[in-house]
């Protein structure tokens, strides 16, 4: 493990995760003078939009990059010429927006790649010490990071925005939110990344492929596999839906074109618009086998018994949640229910729409936790409600950096 002792004069923000929500807080913590630097695990920023990079975003450029990337995109010569009332794809958000800001080597902030966050705690200071004092804010964080390489390497830092997203750590398939007897041992057959089925047709055409999940992402993964499928013959989808009848997140008189024919288009899947598709509802997966190079699904369906399905592939798109055994030592409240941190995820339960495009931020106190200087943002700040919107991210910087101005 190598040490570094880099005490430094000006108060130093760590920023965990270097997607959208990370990027408008290191642009920040520039602006306002802070020393930043950006810790991300993968081998370039981006990653967790360019993993589902194939996909269209439904909301429109003009809420997708912030007034503040748009000011800097400006000054250092990489305006950004959009539609915007188009939606870009995951990747045409990094290529244009995101990327440019992040490679420019003019502004001051530190990347540092393949840089995976393990733990972060307190120099001198254990988890229940000093509880929810302003006294834990006078010791620096440690932050213990594993490189490219599989060594470890030890950072301080006075503020930490966790902004490492959810993406990147998938829910499970098995009934009651754990893993199904049998899916763990079968982990590298079951996919949990929306499947690129445009690009790359061969890979499931001819196929049996097991879907589970009822959110944006299925939906996405089933009507590209219905539309691989139409015609054809040659390949089945069995999509595994929790609930008989699913909500899928529709909302009266969408406002957002994309959305709307998502949840359209998936609405008429389930109601047998596809003979390649077929509907499995209240279905809960029980368990997971091998049998040569298939796998066998066992299902619970409803009131109505059990279910047994031989598959060549399997997609588990059933949510996620971020990783919280990152601060396990630290004072942070979180919710019971959703997992987010709790004065935001009560906001959250208060707001009556499951509308995202209601949703403004909170305030700065529904960011704060016991423990000093440290906050959870993004897309992870919400927990296990799927309703966070960029828009709200760039909010919620503007509403912690004011408050650390105060504080200052
Ligand atoms: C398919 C899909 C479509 C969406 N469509 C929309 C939309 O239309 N409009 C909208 O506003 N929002 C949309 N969202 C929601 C949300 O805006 C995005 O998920 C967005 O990428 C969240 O940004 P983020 O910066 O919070 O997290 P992420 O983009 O997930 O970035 C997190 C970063 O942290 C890194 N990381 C993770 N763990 C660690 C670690 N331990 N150490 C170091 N680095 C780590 C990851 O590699 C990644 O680079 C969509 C989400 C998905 C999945």
């Amino acid at each position: 493990m190598s040490v570094r002792d880099d005490r430094v004069s000006r108060p130093r923000i760590a920023v965990l995760g270097a997607g959208p929500v990370g990027l408008e807080a290191a642009l920040a913590g520039v602006e306002r003078g802070y020393e930043v630097v950006v810790y991300e695990g993968a081998s370039h920023p981006s990653a967790n939009v360019r993993d589902w990079g194939h996909v269209q975003f439904f909301t429109p450029w003009s809420m997708n990059v912030s007034p503040r990337m748009r000011r800097h995109l400006d000054e250092l010569g990489h305006p950004l010429e959009v539609d915007e009332e188009d939606s870009p794809t995951g990747h045409e958000l990094a290529d244009r927006a995101l990327d440019p800001l992040w490679k420019d080597e003019s502004l001051p902030i530190r990347l540092a790649l393949d840089r995976r966050v393990l733990a972060i705690g307190r120099e001198g200071l254990l988890k229940h010490e000093e509880i929810a004092s302003r006294r834990r804010g006078r010791r620096a964080f440690r932050v213990l990071l594993r490189n490219a390489e599989g060594r470890e390497e030890l950072e301080r830092a006075h503020i930490v925005i966790d902004c490492t997203g959810k993406y990147g750590n998938p829910n499970t398939l098995g009934d009651g939110g754990i893993p199904a007897p049998g899916e763990e041992a079968l982990a590298s057959r079951v996919g949990r990344r929306i499947p690129d089925v445009r690009s790359r047709p061969g890979d499931w055409r001819g196929r049996t492929v097991f879907l589970a999940g009822a959110g944006h992402s299925a939906q996405t993964a089933a009507l590209h596999l219905a539309e691989l499928a139409e015609g054809r013959g040659d390949t089945r989808i069995i999509w595994a839906l929790r609930r008989e009848s699913p909500g899928w997140g529709a909302v009266e008189d969408d406002p957002l074109r994309l959305r709307k024919e998502l949840t359209d288009g998936a609405r008429s899947l389930a109601a047998g618009a596809s003979p390649a598709v077929e509907i499995l509802r209240g279905a809960a997966v029980e368990e997971l086998a091998a049998e040569n190079g298939d796998t066998r699904v066992r299902l619970r369906l409803g009131d109505s018994g059990t279910e047994e399905v031989k598959v060549d592939r399997i997609v588990s798109l059933t949510g996620g949640v971020g990783d919280h055994a990152l601060y396990r030592q630290l004072q942070v409240h979180e919710c019971y229910a959703t997992s987010g941190p709790m004065k935001l995820a009560a906001a959250l339960l208060g707001d009556a729409s499951g509308d995202c495009l209601e949703q403004g931020g909170h305030g700065a106190e529904s960011l704060e936790n016991p423990e000093p200087n440290f906050f959870i943002l993004g897309d992870k700040s919400y927990g296990r409600n799927n309703t966070f919107l960029l828009r709200v991210g760039w909010q919620q910087v503007d509403e912690v950096f004011d408050r650390l101005a105060e504080e200052r």
